[in-house]
Parts: structure tokens; sequence; C-alpha cells
């Protein structure tokens, strides 16, 4: 069964696309010495000991079936990876949910990181969803494509993905928030990269947000200033962590994240013995 959860009038649904290799902690957050990893041990890692990331998607759509139909990230996209010798599985993964590509209004784009847009475009660079429109940071737009960043923040996923929505037509360059429904909205939580967001479902009297790379690990939901080396301005990304983070715990929220493993990605930030810590829904 594909975890999702009901949102007032909207479903949200994962759609995972690729599991990652073995990740090596001591590498990502370089900055956090093994140790301190110990009261996370059982959280943080699968049984095996590992930790492992998912590459995914998420589809908010209406229960009703009318009105926009939305994907927020494409994943790492149809591949064969190279790192893994897998193909992307996010078009399986709509299908079974009983969505063709063509039926995507709406592609949002939390960032344009190559697993988070994977499925944008194909190696010819013409778009996979092709009634949708692209919502794309632009600040990452700015940012990625000016070539002065080249050298310092390489990102060949971006220019096969994204740089050719503009010429399709289909590129909607977003800033601040925007309301593509009045209960969907994409808000800015900048830092992991230039224009990194977030997207909020708030609908009856319940809300979520699909966070991206707010967080990687869900060692960070108690450990918010904690950043992996992925971070473009970790200053900025703590802060937006730390405020999405309190919002959520102190509104209630329903947090969607974007690469905790599946079956515990969706759930919500709880306090214990003063600490904040991830109680998962499904
Ligand atoms: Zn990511």
């Amino acid at each position: 069964m594909i975890p999702s959860i009901k949102i007032g009038s909207w479903n949200i649904s994962l759609v995972d696309d690729h599991e990652s290799p073995d990740r090596d902690v001591e590498v990502i957050f370089k900055q956090i010495p093994i140790d301190s990893w110990e009261p996370y041990r059982e959280i943080a890692f699968n049984k095996e000991g590992v930790w492992k990331t998912q590459w995914r998607g998420h589809l908010i759509k209406r229960i009703d079936n009318e009105g926009p139909i939305i994907l927020v990230d494409t994943g790492m996209g149809p591949g064969v990876h190279e790192h893994t010798g897998k193909t992307g599985q996010l078009f399986y993964n709509l299908k079974k949910q009983g969505v063709r590509a063509t039926d995507i209004t709406d592609v949002i784009i939390t960032h344009s990181h190559g697993d988070h847009i994977g499925w944008c475009t194909d190696i010819a660079g013409n778009v996979l969803f092709p009634n949708a429109k692209y919502h794309v940071s632009k600040k990452d737009w700015d940012f990625y494509s000016d070539t002065n960043n080249k050298t310092n923040f390489p990102n060949p996923a971006f220019e096969r993905a994204i740089l050719p929505l503009r010429s399709h037509g289909v590129l909607e360059l977003t800033e601040g928030t925007k309301y593509i429904t009045p209960e969907v909205s994409i808000i800015p939580t900048n830092g992991h990269t230039p224009g990194h967001q977030c997207v909020s479902v708030q609908s009856g009297s319940l809300t979520a947000v699909i966070t991206g790379d707010l967080f990687h690990n869900v060692a960070q939901v108690t450990e918010q200033t904690w950043c992996p080396i992925y971070d473009w301005d970790t200053k900025l990304s703590t802060k937006s962590r730390i405020d999405l983070m309190n919002k959520a715990h102190n509104l209630d929220w329903i947090i969607c994240s974007g690469h905790l493993p599946t079956g515990t990605s969706i759930g919500k930030i709880i306090k214990l013995n003063k600490k904040f810590g991830w109680q998962s829904i499904t």
C-alpha cells in the first residue's frame, strides 16, 4: 500500500522513485563527530545499521478528482543510475495510483538538485509532463544558470532537466509565497539551495508541508543545527529548518519529508523531555 494522508479535500501520497545506496553520515554530515549519532542509532539507521535515503516525489490531488493534479519533485530520473545500477520508478508509481504523466497540471520543484528534478525532461530535453507548468524558484534559476557559479557549484542535472523548460514555455519562476490554489501554496525555505522552497496544503482544520531537503535524516528533527555538506548556506538552511520545525510543532502541522524511509516519512514534530522528536504517522 502506498503511504498517503488526507488533508481536508486533498490527498497527499508518496511517489517513490529510487532508493539510495548506503550513505555515510561521517561524509555527509562532515562537521558532526560520529559519537554524536549514538543516541539516534536506532532511528537514524536501518536494522543493518546503515543509512539509506529514498528519492521520491509527492502527489497532491483532490479527493473529488476536481482541480489541479500536482507533483512535488520528480526524483532521480529514469536512469539507469550509475551509483545503483537501477532505473527510477516514479512513472511506474504514478501509474499505480491511476495517474498518467499527461494528467499532471503542475510540477513544483522544491530545489534544483539532481535527486529532485530527474523526471522533468528526458535526455533530449523534452518535457516528460507535457501538460504541466513547472514551478521553479527564481533564486535557484538565477543561481544555477549563472555561468560564474559553474566552477564552485556545478549542476549538470539543472542544465539537463531545468534549463530546457524555458524554451518549451512551461517554466514558471516563483518568488516568495505563491498560491497554486487557495489551499496549496509554495513557501520559501531558502538555504539548502539559494531558492529552496516547501509546499503547504491547508484544508479543513489540517495543514501538511512537503519539506524537500529541509532535513535529510530524522536525527535532524532533534539536532536542528546539523547540516549536510549539500547545504549551500548552512546559516540560512539552519534558520529555515528551525523556523519551519517550530511552526510545525506549535501549529500541529503534518510533515511529508523528502528523504525519510518509506513507511516513516510522513509524521509530526513532537516534544519529549524538552527535545523535539519525530513521530511518524505513515
Ligand atoms: Zn535531496
